[in-house]
Protein backbone atom coordinates (compact mmCIF):
# COMPACT_ATOMS: atom_id res chain seq x y z
CA UNK A 1 0.00 0.00 0.00
CA UNK A 2 1.40 3.78 -0.71
CA UNK A 3 0.56 6.68 1.34
CA UNK A 4 0.47 9.90 0.00
CA UNK A 5 1.87 12.72 2.19
CA UNK A 6 -1.55 14.51 1.77
CA UNK A 7 -2.71 11.31 3.71
CA UNK A 8 -0.07 10.92 6.11
CA UNK A 9 -1.37 14.53 6.76
CA UNK A 10 -4.59 14.47 6.73
CA UNK A 11 -4.47 11.49 9.09
CA UNK A 12 -2.01 13.56 11.46
CA UNK A 13 -4.63 16.10 11.36
CA UNK A 14 -7.28 14.02 12.22
CA UNK A 15 -5.33 12.32 15.03
CA UNK A 16 -4.88 15.37 16.81
CA UNK A 17 -8.05 16.53 15.95
CA UNK A 18 -9.53 13.46 18.02
CA UNK A 19 -7.22 14.02 20.93
CA UNK A 20 -7.88 17.76 21.13
CA UNK A 21 -11.79 17.00 21.31
CA UNK A 22 -11.20 14.36 24.45
CA UNK A 23 -8.83 16.86 26.61
CA UNK A 24 -11.05 20.36 25.65
CA UNK A 25 -12.15 22.05 22.65
CA UNK A 26 -9.29 24.29 22.71
CA UNK A 27 -9.39 26.11 19.29
CA UNK A 28 -6.31 28.00 19.58
CA UNK A 29 -4.46 24.43 20.35
CA UNK A 30 -6.31 22.63 17.30
CA UNK A 31 -5.17 25.62 14.82
CA UNK A 32 -1.34 25.38 16.52
CA UNK A 33 -1.56 21.37 15.61
CA UNK A 34 -3.05 22.33 12.37
CA UNK A 35 -0.35 25.01 11.77
CA UNK A 36 2.33 21.77 12.86
CA UNK A 37 0.67 19.46 10.59
CA UNK A 38 0.78 21.38 7.54
CA UNK A 39 4.63 22.04 7.92
CA UNK A 40 5.13 18.42 8.25
CA UNK A 41 3.40 17.86 4.86
CA UNK A 42 5.42 20.56 3.63
CA UNK A 43 8.34 19.35 4.59
CA UNK A 44 7.69 16.09 1.81
CA UNK A 45 9.04 16.50 -1.44
CA UNK A 46 5.99 14.61 -2.93
CA UNK A 47 3.65 17.34 -1.46
CA UNK A 48 5.36 20.23 -2.25
CA UNK A 49 5.03 18.32 -5.70
CA UNK A 50 1.18 18.23 -6.17
CA UNK A 51 -0.45 21.49 -7.98
CA UNK A 52 -2.70 23.71 -6.12
CA UNK A 53 -6.15 23.04 -5.24
CA UNK A 54 -8.63 23.54 -8.15
CA UNK A 55 -10.92 25.85 -6.70
CA UNK A 56 -13.74 27.78 -8.96
CA UNK A 57 -15.70 30.86 -7.69
CA UNK A 58 -18.41 30.06 -6.06
CA UNK A 59 -19.84 33.40 -4.53
CA UNK A 60 -23.71 33.79 -5.65
CA UNK A 61 -24.54 35.23 -9.35
CA UNK A 62 -27.63 36.23 -10.41
CA UNK A 63 -30.26 34.19 -11.52
CA UNK A 64 -32.59 35.05 -14.69
CA UNK A 65 -35.89 34.78 -12.81
CA UNK A 66 -38.75 32.59 -14.80
CA UNK A 67 -41.72 34.23 -15.53
CA UNK A 68 -44.91 31.71 -14.38
CA UNK A 69 -47.63 31.99 -16.87
CA UNK A 70 -50.11 30.43 -19.23
CA UNK A 71 -49.22 30.39 -22.89
CA UNK A 72 -52.31 31.10 -24.65
CA UNK A 73 -50.63 30.15 -28.16
CA UNK A 74 -54.06 30.29 -30.71
CA UNK A 75 -56.16 27.72 -32.11
CA UNK A 76 -57.62 26.93 -28.32
CA UNK A 77 -54.24 25.23 -27.56
CA UNK A 78 -52.94 26.48 -24.05
CA UNK A 79 -49.04 25.58 -21.83
CA UNK A 80 -48.09 26.16 -18.97
CA UNK A 81 -45.23 26.59 -16.13
CA UNK A 82 -47.56 27.43 -13.20
CA UNK A 83 -46.55 24.65 -10.77
CA UNK A 84 -43.35 23.93 -8.80
CA UNK A 85 -40.78 22.44 -11.15
CA UNK A 86 -42.09 23.30 -13.87
CA UNK A 87 -39.79 25.03 -16.74
CA UNK A 88 -40.49 26.46 -19.69
CA UNK A 89 -39.66 29.97 -21.39
CA UNK A 90 -41.55 30.25 -24.17
CA UNK A 91 -44.23 28.89 -26.67
CA UNK A 92 -45.30 29.64 -30.38
CA UNK A 93 -47.75 27.97 -32.52
CA UNK A 94 -45.75 27.53 -35.92
CA UNK A 95 -48.75 26.50 -37.61
CA UNK A 96 -51.70 24.76 -37.23
CA UNK A 97 -50.54 21.74 -35.57
CA UNK A 98 -46.81 22.32 -34.60
CA UNK A 99 -45.75 23.98 -31.36
CA UNK A 100 -42.56 24.84 -30.84
CA UNK A 101 -41.29 25.24 -27.10
CA UNK A 102 -38.57 27.55 -25.92
CA UNK A 103 -36.19 26.32 -23.16
CA UNK A 104 -33.24 28.30 -21.50
CA UNK A 105 -31.65 27.91 -18.23
CA UNK A 106 -31.39 30.15 -14.89
CA UNK A 107 -28.18 31.44 -16.10
CA UNK A 108 -24.86 30.61 -17.84
CA UNK A 109 -22.25 29.56 -18.01
CA UNK A 110 -23.61 25.92 -17.22
CA UNK A 111 -23.51 22.51 -17.64
CA UNK A 112 -25.83 21.66 -20.40
CA UNK A 113 -28.84 19.29 -18.95
CA UNK A 114 -31.87 21.15 -20.24
CA UNK A 115 -34.31 20.78 -18.06
CA UNK A 116 -38.32 21.01 -19.04
CA UNK A 117 -41.76 20.39 -16.96
CA UNK A 118 -44.89 21.86 -18.42
CA UNK A 119 -48.73 21.57 -18.93
CA UNK A 120 -50.43 21.15 -22.17
CA UNK A 121 -54.41 21.34 -22.93
CA UNK A 122 -57.10 22.41 -25.39
CA UNK A 123 -60.54 23.09 -26.36
CA UNK A 124 -60.74 20.25 -28.26
CA UNK A 125 -59.08 17.26 -29.06
CA UNK A 126 -56.23 17.72 -31.43
CA UNK A 127 -53.44 15.78 -32.68
CA UNK A 128 -49.82 18.39 -32.26
CA UNK A 129 -46.27 18.28 -32.64
CA UNK A 130 -44.35 19.48 -30.14
CA UNK A 131 -40.79 20.98 -30.98
CA UNK A 132 -38.05 21.22 -28.08
CA UNK A 133 -35.69 23.43 -28.89
CA UNK A 134 -32.78 25.17 -26.40
CA UNK A 135 -30.73 28.27 -25.59
CA UNK A 136 -27.38 28.19 -27.22
CA UNK A 137 -25.26 25.82 -25.33
CA UNK A 138 -28.45 23.28 -24.79
CA UNK A 139 -29.41 20.58 -26.34
CA UNK A 140 -31.98 17.69 -26.03
CA UNK A 141 -31.05 15.39 -23.33
CA UNK A 142 -34.18 14.32 -21.36
CA UNK A 143 -35.69 11.94 -23.00
CA UNK A 144 -39.42 13.28 -22.60
CA UNK A 145 -42.67 11.82 -19.96
CA UNK A 146 -45.72 12.24 -20.22
CA UNK A 147 -48.51 12.02 -17.50
CA UNK A 148 -52.04 12.60 -17.28
CA UNK A 149 -52.27 13.54 -13.46
CA UNK A 150 -48.85 15.21 -12.38
CA UNK A 151 -47.73 12.19 -10.46
CA UNK A 152 -46.93 9.45 -12.55
CA UNK A 153 -45.13 9.69 -15.67
CA UNK A 154 -44.32 7.34 -18.44
CA UNK A 155 -41.83 7.50 -21.66
CA UNK A 156 -43.69 8.57 -24.56
CA UNK A 157 -43.95 6.21 -27.09
CA UNK A 158 -40.59 5.96 -29.05
CA UNK A 159 -42.42 5.55 -32.20
CA UNK A 160 -43.93 9.14 -31.68
CA UNK A 161 -40.32 10.67 -30.42
CA UNK A 162 -38.42 12.45 -33.29
CA UNK A 163 -34.88 13.77 -32.31
CA UNK A 164 -32.89 15.76 -34.23
CA UNK A 165 -29.38 13.66 -33.66
CA UNK A 166 -26.18 15.28 -35.37
CA UNK A 167 -22.94 13.68 -35.02
CA UNK A 168 -20.01 15.44 -32.97
CA UNK A 169 -16.57 15.65 -33.36
CA UNK A 170 -15.45 12.88 -31.13
CA UNK A 171 -17.86 10.61 -33.06
CA UNK A 172 -20.80 11.25 -30.11
CA UNK A 173 -23.97 11.61 -31.19
CA UNK A 174 -26.00 14.23 -29.44
CA UNK A 175 -30.13 15.60 -30.57
CA UNK A 176 -29.85 19.24 -30.88
CA UNK A 177 -33.92 19.31 -30.68
CA UNK A 178 -36.69 16.84 -30.44
CA UNK A 179 -40.02 16.90 -31.56
CA UNK A 180 -42.98 14.49 -30.45
CA UNK A 181 -46.39 13.87 -31.62
CA UNK A 182 -48.91 13.91 -29.38
CA UNK A 183 -53.10 14.02 -29.46
CA UNK A 184 -54.34 17.47 -26.90
CA UNK A 185 -57.23 17.59 -25.04
CA UNK A 186 -59.51 19.81 -22.51
CA UNK A 187 -57.49 17.13 -19.71
CA UNK A 188 -54.16 18.46 -18.71
CA UNK A 189 -51.44 16.77 -20.00
CA UNK A 190 -47.73 16.98 -18.22
CA UNK A 191 -44.74 16.92 -19.95
CA UNK A 192 -41.26 16.56 -18.69
CA UNK A 193 -37.60 15.74 -18.68
CA UNK A 194 -38.08 13.38 -16.17
CA UNK A 195 -40.59 11.59 -13.67
CA UNK A 196 -41.01 14.86 -11.56
CA UNK A 197 -40.06 14.83 -8.34
CA UNK A 198 -40.38 18.65 -6.34
CA UNK A 199 -39.91 19.23 -2.56
CA UNK A 200 -43.34 18.14 -1.93
CA UNK A 201 -42.81 14.78 -3.16
CA UNK A 202 -39.85 14.37 -0.92
CA UNK A 203 -41.34 15.88 1.81
CA UNK A 204 -44.45 13.13 1.95
CA UNK A 205 -41.68 10.30 1.46
CA UNK A 206 -39.72 12.02 4.59
CA UNK A 207 -43.30 12.01 6.46
CA UNK A 208 -43.56 7.93 5.83
CA UNK A 209 -39.74 7.50 7.21
CA UNK A 210 -40.71 9.40 10.23
CA UNK A 211 -43.44 7.03 11.08
CA UNK A 212 -40.51 4.67 12.38
CA UNK A 213 -39.43 5.32 15.71
CA UNK A 214 -36.08 5.62 14.92
CA UNK A 215 -36.35 8.35 12.05
CA UNK A 216 -36.05 11.67 13.02
CA UNK A 217 -35.42 14.85 11.64
CA UNK A 218 -33.01 18.16 12.14
CA UNK A 219 -33.42 21.78 10.47
CA UNK A 220 -30.09 22.48 9.89
CA UNK A 221 -30.67 25.83 8.22
CA UNK A 222 -32.57 27.58 4.91
CA UNK A 223 -32.14 28.13 1.59
CA UNK A 224 -31.44 31.62 -0.15
CA UNK A 225 -35.18 31.85 -0.89
CA UNK A 226 -35.59 30.45 2.81
CA UNK A 227 -36.76 27.16 2.22
CA UNK A 228 -36.05 24.81 5.28
CA UNK A 229 -32.70 22.28 4.47
CA UNK A 230 -33.25 19.37 6.56
CA UNK A 231 -31.56 16.45 7.37
CA UNK A 232 -33.03 12.98 8.54
CA UNK A 233 -31.19 10.55 11.37
CA UNK A 234 -31.82 7.10 10.83
CA UNK A 235 -30.55 4.43 13.84
CA UNK A 236 -30.52 4.54 18.06
CA UNK A 237 -26.81 4.50 17.51
CA UNK A 238 -24.58 7.43 20.23
CA UNK A 239 -23.00 8.92 16.64
CA UNK A 240 -20.18 7.09 17.22
CA UNK A 241 -20.43 5.77 14.28
CA UNK A 242 -22.28 7.63 11.21
CA UNK A 243 -22.91 7.51 7.76
CA UNK A 244 -23.84 9.97 5.11
CA UNK A 245 -26.47 10.54 2.23
CA UNK A 246 -26.79 12.97 -0.16
CA UNK A 247 -28.98 14.14 -3.56
CA UNK A 248 -30.52 16.49 -6.05
CA UNK A 249 -27.59 19.15 -5.75
CA UNK A 250 -29.01 19.09 -9.27
CA UNK A 251 -32.06 19.66 -10.04
CA UNK A 252 -33.53 17.47 -12.85
CA UNK A 253 -31.19 14.63 -11.32
CA UNK A 254 -34.21 12.65 -10.10
CA UNK A 255 -32.81 9.19 -11.45
CA UNK A 256 -30.11 9.80 -8.26
CA UNK A 257 -32.99 10.42 -5.73
CA UNK A 258 -35.03 7.41 -6.64
CA UNK A 259 -31.14 5.17 -6.49
CA UNK A 260 -31.34 7.15 -2.84
CA UNK A 261 -34.71 5.93 -2.00
CA UNK A 262 -34.31 2.27 -2.58
CA UNK A 263 -30.83 2.78 -0.49
CA UNK A 264 -32.72 4.84 2.63
CA UNK A 265 -35.56 2.28 2.99
CA UNK A 266 -33.04 -0.72 2.76
CA UNK A 267 -31.64 0.76 6.03
CA UNK A 268 -35.21 1.66 7.60
CA UNK A 269 -35.78 -2.12 6.79
CA UNK A 270 -37.34 -4.60 9.34
CA UNK A 271 -34.41 -6.82 8.40
CA UNK A 272 -32.24 -8.43 10.79
CA UNK A 273 -29.40 -6.33 9.52
CA UNK A 274 -30.87 -3.36 9.38
CA UNK A 275 -32.31 -3.37 12.57
CA UNK A 276 -28.10 -4.32 13.90
CA UNK A 277 -27.11 -1.99 11.64
CA UNK A 278 -29.08 1.63 12.73
CA UNK A 279 -28.21 -0.02 16.45
CA UNK A 280 -24.29 0.92 15.90
CA UNK A 281 -24.47 3.20 13.15
CA UNK A 282 -26.88 6.34 12.53
CA UNK A 283 -27.51 7.15 8.64
CA UNK A 284 -28.02 10.85 8.10
CA UNK A 285 -29.33 11.78 4.64
CA UNK A 286 -30.39 15.29 2.93
CA UNK A 287 -32.28 14.01 0.30
CA UNK A 288 -33.27 17.66 -0.89
CA UNK A 289 -29.72 19.52 -0.95
CA UNK A 290 -30.49 22.24 -3.57
CA UNK A 291 -34.97 22.80 -2.72
CA UNK A 292 -34.60 26.11 -4.77
CA UNK A 293 -33.02 24.89 -7.39
CA UNK A 294 -35.63 21.71 -7.77
CA UNK A 295 -38.89 23.93 -7.20
CA UNK A 296 -37.89 26.84 -9.48
CA UNK A 297 -37.07 24.16 -12.45
CA UNK A 298 -33.34 24.65 -12.64
CA UNK A 299 -31.14 23.28 -15.19
CA UNK A 300 -28.49 22.63 -12.20
CA UNK A 301 -27.74 25.58 -9.91
CA UNK A 302 -29.29 26.81 -6.80
CA UNK A 303 -30.76 30.27 -6.04
CA UNK A 304 -27.25 31.52 -6.07
CA UNK A 305 -26.50 30.75 -9.45
CA UNK A 306 -23.98 28.34 -8.52
CA UNK A 307 -23.61 24.39 -8.99
CA UNK A 308 -23.33 23.25 -5.37
CA UNK A 309 -21.38 20.44 -6.17
CA UNK A 310 -18.13 22.98 -7.49
CA UNK A 311 -18.72 24.42 -3.34
CA UNK A 312 -17.64 22.07 -0.91
CA UNK A 313 -14.02 23.75 0.01
CA UNK A 314 -15.32 27.68 -0.52
CA UNK A 315 -19.00 26.80 1.22
CA UNK A 316 -19.88 30.54 0.37
CA UNK A 317 -23.47 28.64 -0.48
CA UNK A 318 -26.21 28.33 2.46
CA UNK A 319 -26.62 24.56 1.33
CA UNK A 320 -23.02 23.47 1.56
CA UNK A 321 -22.52 25.36 4.61
CA UNK A 322 -25.90 23.72 6.24
CA UNK A 323 -24.44 20.23 5.78
CA UNK A 324 -21.13 20.88 6.59
CA UNK A 325 -21.42 22.78 9.69
CA UNK A 326 -23.84 19.81 10.57
CA UNK A 327 -21.38 16.85 10.29
CA UNK A 328 -18.62 19.12 12.20
CA UNK A 329 -20.72 19.82 14.99
CA UNK A 330 -21.79 15.60 14.97
CA UNK A 331 -18.26 14.69 15.26
CA UNK A 332 -16.98 17.22 17.82
CA UNK A 333 -20.65 16.76 19.88
CA UNK A 334 -20.01 12.63 19.71
CA UNK A 335 -16.04 12.71 19.04
CA UNK A 336 -17.41 9.90 16.44
CA UNK A 337 -16.60 9.69 12.95
CA UNK A 338 -18.53 9.22 9.28
CA UNK A 339 -17.98 6.12 7.65
CA UNK A 340 -18.92 6.05 4.43
CA UNK A 341 -20.72 9.01 2.35
CA UNK A 342 -22.84 9.10 -0.71
CA UNK A 343 -23.56 11.39 -3.31
CA UNK A 344 -26.47 10.54 -5.41
CA UNK A 345 -26.52 12.30 -8.77
CA UNK A 346 -27.98 10.98 -12.38
CA UNK A 347 -26.01 11.16 -15.87
CA UNK A 348 -25.60 9.60 -19.35
CA UNK A 349 -24.56 6.26 -17.79
CA UNK A 350 -24.42 4.35 -14.64
CA UNK A 351 -20.97 5.21 -13.35
CA UNK A 352 -19.14 5.47 -9.59
CA UNK A 353 -16.85 8.28 -9.22
CA UNK A 354 -14.57 6.84 -6.27
CA UNK A 355 -11.36 7.90 -4.38
CA UNK A 356 -7.99 7.06 -4.87
CA UNK A 357 -7.74 3.71 -4.11
CA UNK A 358 -4.35 3.97 -2.98
CA UNK A 359 -6.18 6.62 -0.05
CA UNK A 360 -7.35 5.20 3.17
CA UNK A 361 -10.05 6.99 5.18
CA UNK A 362 -12.08 5.38 8.07
CA UNK A 363 -13.02 2.35 6.46
CA UNK A 364 -9.90 1.52 3.90
CA UNK A 365 -11.48 0.03 0.91
CA UNK A 366 -15.23 -0.10 1.59
CA UNK A 367 -16.12 1.45 -1.26
CA UNK A 368 -14.67 -0.84 -4.03
CA UNK A 369 -15.90 -3.92 -1.90
CA UNK A 370 -19.58 -2.62 -1.58
CA UNK A 371 -19.54 -1.81 -5.67
CA UNK A 372 -18.10 -4.92 -7.07
CA UNK A 373 -20.45 -7.13 -4.30
CA UNK A 374 -23.80 -5.36 -5.31
CA UNK A 375 -22.83 -5.52 -8.82
CA UNK A 376 -22.20 -9.30 -8.16
CA UNK A 377 -26.04 -9.30 -7.80
CA UNK A 378 -27.35 -8.00 -10.54
CA UNK A 379 -26.81 -10.67 -14.06
CA UNK A 380 -25.06 -9.09 -16.98
CA UNK A 381 -23.97 -5.69 -15.11
CA UNK A 382 -20.26 -4.19 -15.18
CA UNK A 383 -20.06 -1.42 -12.79
CA UNK A 384 -18.13 1.34 -14.31
CA UNK A 385 -15.99 2.42 -11.61
CA UNK A 386 -13.63 5.55 -12.29
CA UNK A 387 -11.04 6.06 -9.01
CA UNK A 388 -9.65 9.63 -8.71
CA UNK A 389 -6.32 9.83 -9.48
CA UNK A 390 -4.59 12.66 -7.91
CA UNK A 391 -4.74 12.52 -4.26
CA UNK A 392 -5.28 15.99 -3.10
CA UNK A 393 -9.18 17.44 -2.31
CA UNK A 394 -11.35 18.63 -4.77
CA UNK A 395 -14.39 20.78 -4.63
CA UNK A 396 -16.79 18.65 -4.65
CA UNK A 397 -19.32 16.92 -1.86
CA UNK A 398 -17.21 13.24 -2.08
CA UNK A 399 -13.91 14.76 -2.00
CA UNK A 400 -15.34 16.63 1.24
CA UNK A 401 -16.82 13.19 3.10
CA UNK A 402 -13.50 11.84 2.33
CA UNK A 403 -10.71 14.54 3.10
CA UNK A 404 -12.23 16.30 6.25
CA UNK A 405 -14.16 13.50 7.36
CA UNK A 406 -12.60 10.39 6.78
CA UNK A 407 -15.85 8.66 5.23
CA UNK A 408 -15.30 6.45 2.59
CA UNK A 409 -16.95 7.90 -0.04
CA UNK A 410 -18.18 7.95 -3.68
CA UNK A 411 -20.59 9.77 -5.93
CA UNK A 412 -23.25 7.15 -6.78
CA UNK A 413 -24.46 8.43 -10.28
CA UNK A 414 -27.27 6.59 -12.52
CA UNK A 415 -27.89 6.84 -15.97
CA UNK A 416 -31.13 9.32 -17.09
CA UNK A 417 -32.44 6.20 -18.56
CA UNK A 418 -31.64 3.03 -16.33
CA UNK A 419 -34.61 1.28 -15.65
CA UNK A 420 -36.32 2.22 -12.33
CA UNK A 421 -36.46 -1.15 -11.29
CA UNK A 422 -32.62 -1.73 -11.75
CA UNK A 423 -31.96 1.76 -9.98
CA UNK A 424 -33.84 0.90 -6.75
CA UNK A 425 -32.13 -2.62 -7.00
CA UNK A 426 -28.58 -0.73 -6.80
CA UNK A 427 -29.75 1.64 -4.06
CA UNK A 428 -30.86 -1.05 -1.91
CA UNK A 429 -27.51 -3.81 -2.73
CA UNK A 430 -25.27 -0.58 -1.90
CA UNK A 431 -27.51 -0.29 1.40
CA UNK A 432 -27.44 -4.10 2.17
CA UNK A 433 -23.45 -4.57 1.39
CA UNK A 434 -22.69 -1.28 3.43
CA UNK A 435 -24.41 -2.58 6.51
CA UNK A 436 -22.97 -5.60 6.01
CA UNK A 437 -19.39 -4.87 5.27
CA UNK A 438 -19.71 -1.71 8.18
CA UNK A 439 -21.06 -4.43 11.16
CA UNK A 440 -17.94 -6.62 10.42
CA UNK A 441 -15.55 -3.89 10.34
CA UNK A 442 -13.86 -4.64 13.62
CA UNK A 443 -12.22 -1.06 13.59
CA UNK A 444 -15.16 0.54 14.01
ZN1 LIG B 1 -25.12 15.76 -10.74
Amino acid sequence: MKICPLEISRGLFLTIKRTVQMFNNSKFLLFLLLGISLIGCKSSQQWEGQGPIQIVPTESKPIYIQAKKTFDVGSGIYLSNEFEGARLNDAILVNDTLIQVFISPENEPINPSPWYAFKIWSGEEKAIRLKFTYSENGFHRYYPKISKDGQTFSNFDSSSYFPDTIELQNGATRAQSAEVRLNISPDTLWIAGQDLVGTKHVDVWKQELLRHSFVSKTKIGKSTQGRDLEVLKIGESDDSRMVMAISMQHPPEIPGFLALKGFVETICGDTRLARKFREKYNTYVMPMMNPDGVANGHWRHNAGGIDTNRDWVNLNQPETKALTDFMKRKEAESGGEFFFAADFHATWEDIFYTMNEELEGNSPGLVPKIIKASSRKIKGYHPNIRPGEGNQRGVTSSSYFFFEHGAESMTFEVGDNTPRELIRKKGELTAKFLMKFLLKNKSA
